[in-house]
């Protein structure tokens, strides 16, 4: 890749339990730098974020959370590369990017989801334009209610308000039957 000057980028996924082993190794410096040097332009620091009900322990807690912040304001200065912490850097910049604010995410079945983490559609591009599917009622909702999507203490606001993004996608489902 290196020699076709191809980018690539490195995904890290961390919970409590492996804030030790896992991220102590993906977070170590001279591991990332040769990374670096290898020419990966992009590290993606994903905290876990549970869509499973129970497993919320998992989710780092807000000291963990800045320790991986610090680490990769160092890795940003000194390092030619991106880092990226979610939804660490989301609540630097206002908040979660998900339903068309930053970016959205599309299935392999054609399901338009407000991101990865966030197991809610409503819209399909097999039957409507990506166009189309990126102005579904959930996502317009998502996007018209900031004040909604603000992270606290870790893990996804969506899933933690899924029973308002459930009454959204009922309301929809309602209104079509009409
Ligand atoms: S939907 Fe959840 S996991 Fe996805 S960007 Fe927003 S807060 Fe983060």
């Amino acid at each position: 890749m290196r020699r076709r000057r191809d980018a690539f980028s490195s995904p890290g996924s961390h919970t409590p339990k492996n804030i030790r082993s896992t991220f102590s190794s993906l977070t170590d410096y001279q591991f990332v730098r040769r990374l670096a040097e290898a020419g990966c332009k992009f590290f993606l620091y994903l905290e876990y974020t549970p869509i499973i009900e129970g497993t919320g322990r998992l989710v780092l807690t807000r000291e963990q959370r800045k320790q991986l912040m610090e680490l990769t304001r160092k890795f940003h200065s000194r390092l030619s590369a991106l880092f990226i912490t979610v939804p660490g850097h989301e609540e630097e910049v206002g908040g979660c990017l998900a339903a068309g604010r930053g970016f959205a995410h599309l299935t392999a079945e054609g399901d338009i989801e407000p991101c990865p983490f966030a197991p809610f559609s409503d819209t399909n591009v097999r039957s409507s334009s990506l166009k189309d599917a990126l102005q579904s009622k959930l996502l317009n909702e998502l996007r018209q209610h900031p004040e909604q999507l603000q992270i606290s203490e870790g893990g996804c606001c969506l899933w933690k308000k899924r029973t308002w993004v459930e009454s959204i996608m009922a309301e929809d489902r309602q209104e079509v039957r009409k």
